[in-house]
């Protein structure tokens, strides 16, 4: 056996203690969200209905590290930290010069990054009190997350499963209801929402939503949970980023490039925010891709305004690059990047062009997927298939100019529920779907009335 290292990976008790706040790092003022009614700066107020008060003081915080609680750490543990791992046999299956590093999110219990987030999510709802968390899910990743965080903390969990994927996907319902959550097609007879919409039984995101907000709306000892997007999302992420740091300094070396993909920007701002902060303080030079699909191509292809969050226009107005919140994405197998806007904190960097912005068809995500799944033997989720292709693409660029060159991505997650996927890519019948200009300006054309965004 060589004595190359494959896995760089952390004891235990380096499992950070802080998550990284991006807010103070960045340049000029941040964008406030806004109240949708007044068109005033949304406070903490505008978010209390849903959300507890320990989650909004993270949501608008002003210190550069928010403390991890203690029982928040103790439940990472179970699976962080996570490794990171050099792909050497991609290397050399793409003969290139490049060193390429990817940082794995799919060894957490449910298969992505996304339990960063639920875990920190349940444990402050539940110590404010809530004996509930309601919340939609469109491919099943989030819901999964939230279901396993509750029953870790003792939480019931509601989830609203937009109805075509509760058909396609019945092994993410199992795996919801092995940790104990109740899962309910969406649209159903639960809710004034869902009976309201029983003409579109496949469901869509946007009604799935509605029933959860309705169903938090009512009870107050129930609260909503969002997955993405938010300030305290991307902020609960970023022990992927301060580990992968730390990582990379064992491997000894630094990465010219770190990449993620992005659907609402929380797994790529929690890998990248503690590299950015090096940049903006002027302690390395790193450049940074966002890979999105080009069946929705939010940073590439949209408008920077203010947009509502979510499908049907409950949250504040967010800053942020939007396809419009009503747009219909087509329907990609990367249900998790089919997302119309970005999380305001990375859309500013994209704005400031400290991070790159690229869109990939699903065909060519895939190509990349199968050669990552035939060298290094992970099956990727088809979101991460987007990162995988950027950074292989890099890997090229590199060979072409015959340079070294590190790159690091992230690998959000495994694809092993999302099999349906590749049976389509390998028997040839994946589409490469348009991206229709005049659904976006349709879209853009029902934007909320807001100020330009200066
Ligand atoms: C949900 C999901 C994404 C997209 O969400 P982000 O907030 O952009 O990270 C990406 N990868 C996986 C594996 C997911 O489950």
């Amino acid at each position: 056996m060589s004595d190359e290292t494959v896995k760089y990976t952390l004891p235990e008790r380096e499992l950070p203690t802080h998550w990284v706040n991006i807010i103070p790092d960045l340049p000029g003022d941040p964008v406030p969200p806004l109240n949708p009614q007044t068109l005033e700066p949304a406070g903490p107020a505008d978010l209390a209905p849903i959300f507890p008060e320990a989650l909004i003081r993270q949501e608008v915080s002003p210190e550069p590290l928010v403390e991890i609680p203690d029982e928040v750490r103790e439940v990472y543990k179970l699976w962080r930290p996570t490794p990171l791992y050099r792909a050497r046999r991609l290397e050399k299956a793409l003969d290139t010069p490049a060193h390429i590093y990817f940082k794995y999110e799919g060894v957490s219990p449910a298969g992505s990054h996304k339990p960063n987030s639920a875990v920190a999510q349940a444990y402050e709802n539940k110590q404010a009190g809530i004996k509930r968390l309601v919340t939609e899910t469109g491919a099943g990743q989030w819901g999964s997350a939230l279901a396993f965080a509750c029953s870790l903390l003792g939480l019931e969990c509601v989830v609203y499963m937009v109805g075509a994927s509760y058909d396609q996907k019945p092994y993410r319902r199992s795996m919801m209801q092995t940790w104990g959550a109740t899962v309910h097609r969406s649209p159903s007879d639960t809710t004034d929402a869902g009976r309201s919409q029983q003409g579109h039984p496949t469901g869509s995101l946007g009604i799935a939503i509605s029933e959860a907000v309705e169903v938090a709306a009512k009870d107050p000892e129930t609260n909503y949970s969002l997955g993405s997007v938010l300030n305290h999302v991307c902020l609960h992420q970023t022990v992927i980023g301060q580990e992968a740091l730390a990582q990379m300094q064992m491997a000894g070396e630094e990465p010219d490039v770190v990449i993620g993909c992005v659907g609402g920007g929380s797994n790529f701002a929690g890998l990248i925010f503690p590299f950015v902060r090096r940049v903006l303080r002027g302690e390395a030079k790193t450049r940074f891709i966002g890979a999105e699909p080009a069946a929705c191509p939010t940073l590439t292809r949209g408008v920077y305004r203010y947009d509502f969050g979510d499908t049907v226009g409950m949250t504040p107005l967010l800053p942020m690059y939007t396809l419009g919140h009503d747009f219909v994405p087509p329907p990609v197998h990367a249900g998790g990047l089919r997302y119309h806007g970005d999380a305001p904190l990375l859309c500013a960097l994209v704005k400031e062009g400290i991070v790159e912005a690229r869109a990939y068809a699903q065909n060519p995500a895939f190509e990349a997927a199968v050669r990552f799944a035939r060298s290094e033997g992970i099956v990727p989720g088809p979101e991460p298939a987007h990162a995988i292709r950027a950074a292989v693409d890099e890997a090229l660029a590199a060979r072409e100019a015959g340079e070294k060159r590190v790159i690091l991505f992230g690998l959000s997650g495994h694809g092993h529920f999302d099999m349906a996927a590749y049976d389509a890519y390998l028997a040839g019948t994946l589409e490469d779907v348009e991206f229709s200009e005049a659904d976006m300006q349709a879209a853009l054309d029902r934007l909320p009335d807001a100020p330009a965004i200066a």
